[in-house]
């Protein structure tokens, strides 16, 4: 069988209206199974669902948080698994989803990262977590109204799924997102950005940036060595100039590596004449990180710092944290030492 959601809306089977009903029932009703689809003729849903599937999971695991997130684990056809994380807001429902099963950049302070890389999730999987998490929320796909790609995966290192599944929830008969509200995380690939450019999609991006200097970057973050702070800055200014959307830098303060005071005036010395934000997050840890997170009190000092300098800062407080929302925690874990909700098995198969 065939995954329908690497298909864009008017790639569809059937004809003109057809394929429009079916748009509409997997992108605005939500559907997960073609029996459901009402108004095509029998005929048509049977043949539908001998030659396409909808879900791309085996199994579907929620756990839900104290703070009203719910972390997924999703078990994908082939066994291997990946995640995603619901955060609903009072104004806004937000969905933080993986491009990738583990991850090859390996950052020092990442569960993801420890996992190693075990593929790249195609766009049909990309999508599927949003439609999963629409039914285990009884809510159509359509009111997840924003996106972030910062789950499992460094998404430039698999941009063309990805921009296959920003198309479709872009498209107007897809999941009818604004550009604004999907936001592409990286941990700097230049050549990626250039190219995400070029695709003029409108999207955010967000820079793992981490440390301000190559030294410190290095030891955090493998692809550093690859990749200078003023490399990826110069493809994040070009982005910028070509898009004019504002650029988030996300920054994980990790105690005595990336948190003293110098750092935070070399950030925002580079940051000077960009359009950016810093995102401060507090590091989630989790079992065997090499790394420590820097203390309450230190974190306070460091937006402080960057906020003196005129630098647009805020801290990223984590959800989740009792349910490990921080990607890949759930991965390392075995589900049997959480509660767990199987959802969806062997759905749309
Ligand atoms: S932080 Fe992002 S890029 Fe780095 S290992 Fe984790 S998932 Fe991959």
């Amino acid at each position: 069988m065939r995954p329908i959601l690497e298909l864009l809306p008017e790639e569809l089977p059937g004809e003109g209206y057809r394929r429009a009903q079916i748009a509409h029932w997997l992108y605005a009703r939500g559907a997960l199974d073609f029996a459901e689809m009402t108004d095509l003729p029998k005929g048509m849903r049977e043949a539908l669902s001998k030659e396409w599937r909808i879900s791309e999971f085996a199994l579907v695991e929620a756990y839900p948080s104290r703070d009203g997130s719910v972390k997924y684990l999703f078990t994908l056809l082939d066994g291997k698994k990946t995640e995603a994380v619901y955060m609903p807001y009072p104004n806004r429902k937000t969905v933080c989803l993986s491009s990738m099963v583990g991850c090859p950049a390996g950052c020092t302070f990442c569960a993801t990262g420890a996992l190693g890389f075990g593929r790249n999730l195609t766009a049909a999987e990309i999508l599927a977590q949003i439609l999963a998490i629409a039914h285990h929320q009884g809510i159509s796909p359509r009111e997840i109204r924003n996106v972030v790609l910062m789950g499992m995966g460094e998404p430039l290192l698999n941009l063309g799924n990805v921009l296959k599944a920003i198309r479709t929830m872009l498209h107007p008969k897809g999941l009818a997102m604004s550009p604004r509200r999907i936001t592409l995380s990286t941990v700097g690939i230049p050549k990626g950005i250039y190219r995400l450019a070029e695709e003029d999609l409108g999207v955010r991006l967000a820079l793992s940036l981490h440390a301000p200097d190559d030294e410190t970057r290095r030891k955090i973050i493998p692809t550093a060595q690859r990749y200078p702070v003023a490399e990826i800055l110069e493809a994040v200014r070009h982005y910028y100039a070509k898009t004019k959307r504002r650029v988030t830098f996300e920054y994980t303060l990790l105690k005595g590596l990336n948190d003293h005071p110098w750092q935070a005036r070399l950030l925002a010395k580079l940051l000077k004449g960009l359009s950016a934000h810093v995102n401060l997050i507090p590091f989630n840890p989790w079992e065997g990180a090499p790394v420590v997170g820097t203390p309450k009190a230190g974190i306070l000092a460091f937006a402080e710092e960057l906020k003196r300098l005129g630098v647009p800062t805020s801290i990223r407080w984590s959800r989740g944290r009792d349910v490990g929302a921080a990607c890949g925690q759930l991965a390392l874990k075995t589900p049997t030492s959480l509660t767990f909700t199987p959802l969806l098995e062997d759905a749309g198969r």
